[in-house]
């Protein structure tokens, strides 16, 4: 069980500028969330896009901004659970709330803040029935440790930067045998990246398999083949070790609508004092939240964490008094 003050249900960039604010108040966390990398939204979606609304930034790519909130964050030391959907919140006898991932871990804090963003990431599957028997067991949506493809037979379906630049990675010595499937013949990936999948095809290190797709799964436990059709009218029978279909990921609230929390237009109603919820102990910041006058922007994310978090340390120490002091006067991190 891992135990912590604050537990950060989404790791986009309002959970992680969660931490730090928590921090200055002495209150440690731990954050949760189903991708693989921080960052939400600005990492998974457009990390080499611009922003101009961050204050003191004229201009600063989504993927830089995650790395400077991450080493804003560093000094706090703050713990991560990644690549795990947070499915269940409950309290335990002592007031506290356990929470629990897809993957059977638990923790436990006496406050939760949900910066679920936009919720979860669902990845977008191909319309094949039987699809759900092989997942984990052949076929994966996201790939989180790509040793596990040391070695092994796989084909990657998708046009986007995410299946380029895989097919790219695990056929530089990784894997055994990479194949490309794309609907198209051509990508909508970055041009570099296709320019290099085009010279490995043609170098034999990618097998390329344009304006086809993947039809049929199967196996006997763990997937063994699949069939791949042509848009010519051929079909290739695929043997395999495993299959990525990187469609991209949409986003989907998810279980965060079964936790008893006031839900509306697919998001949570606070209060805007602290951006609690209506049930007491669990807070909502970010993109995830709803009350009048919202809008779904990183800097009214910052803003609320920061009032949020002198009312998350009053539920964890309710004997200790608060007093507020600027950074600049606790004369750097390492005063606190
Ligand atoms: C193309 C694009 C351009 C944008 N440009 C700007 C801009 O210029 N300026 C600006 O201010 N904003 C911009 N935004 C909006 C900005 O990205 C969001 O406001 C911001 O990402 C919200 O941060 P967040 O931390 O609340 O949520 P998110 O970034 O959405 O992160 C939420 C995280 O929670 C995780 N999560 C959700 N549910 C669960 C669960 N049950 N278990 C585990 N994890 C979970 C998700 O996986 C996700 O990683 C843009 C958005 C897009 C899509």
């Amino acid at each position: 069980m891992i135990e912590t003050d604050l537990l950060i249900i989404g790791a986009g960039p309002c959970g992680l500028f969660t931490v730090f604010e928590a921090g200055l108040l002495k209150l440690r966390c731990h954050l949760i969330d189903v991708l693989p990398i921080p960052g939400g939204q600005c990492a998974e979606i457009y990390p080499k896009k611009p922003i101009y609304d961050i204050p003191g930034y004229p201009s600063i790519l989504a993927g830089d901004l995650v790395d400077n909130l991450m080493d804003q964050i560093k000094p706090f030391d703050p713990g991560f659970t990644l690549g795990e959907r947070v499915e269940k919140v409950e309290k335990d006898e002592d007031g506290k709330f356990i929470v629990t991932t897809s993957h059977n871990t638990v923790h436990k804090a006496p406050v939760v803040a949900i910066a679920g963003g936009l919720g979860c990431f669902e990845p977008r599957k191909p319309p094949i029935s039987n699809i759900e028997d092989f997942e984990r067991k052949g076929i994966d949506y996201i790939v989180k440790d790509p040793e596990k493809f040391r070695d092994k037979r796989v084909v990657i379906s998708g046009g986007g930067d995410s299946a380029l630049d895989w097919a790219l990675f695990l056929a530089d010595d990784v894997a055994s045998e990479v194949s490309l499937v794309h609907r198209r013949s051509s990508f909508r990936g970055h041009p570099d990246s296709v320019d290099k999948v085009m010279q490995m095809a043609e170098s034999g290190k990618i097998n390329l398999i344009t304006d086809s797709e993947v039809v049929k799964v199967s196996g006997n436990g763990h997937l063994e083949a699949l069939e791949i059709k042509s848009k010519k009218g051929g079909v290739i029978q695929q043997g395999l070790d495993y299959w990525l279909p990187l469609f991209g990921l949409s986003p989907a609230l998810g279980p965060i609508a079964d936790w008893g929390l006031n839900i509306t237009k697919n998001s949570i109603e606070v209060d805007t004092f602290d951006y609690s919820t209506n049930v007491p102990g669990i807070y909502a910041i970010g993109d995830i939240n709803h009350y009048p006058g919202k809008l779904k922007l990183i800097l009214c994310g910052f803003h609320e964490a920061t009032l949020m978090v002198q009312s998350a340390f009053k539920t964890v120490y309710p004997d200790k008094k608060l007093s507020f002091k600027y950074t600049t006067v606790m004369g750097g991190i390492s005063g606190f």
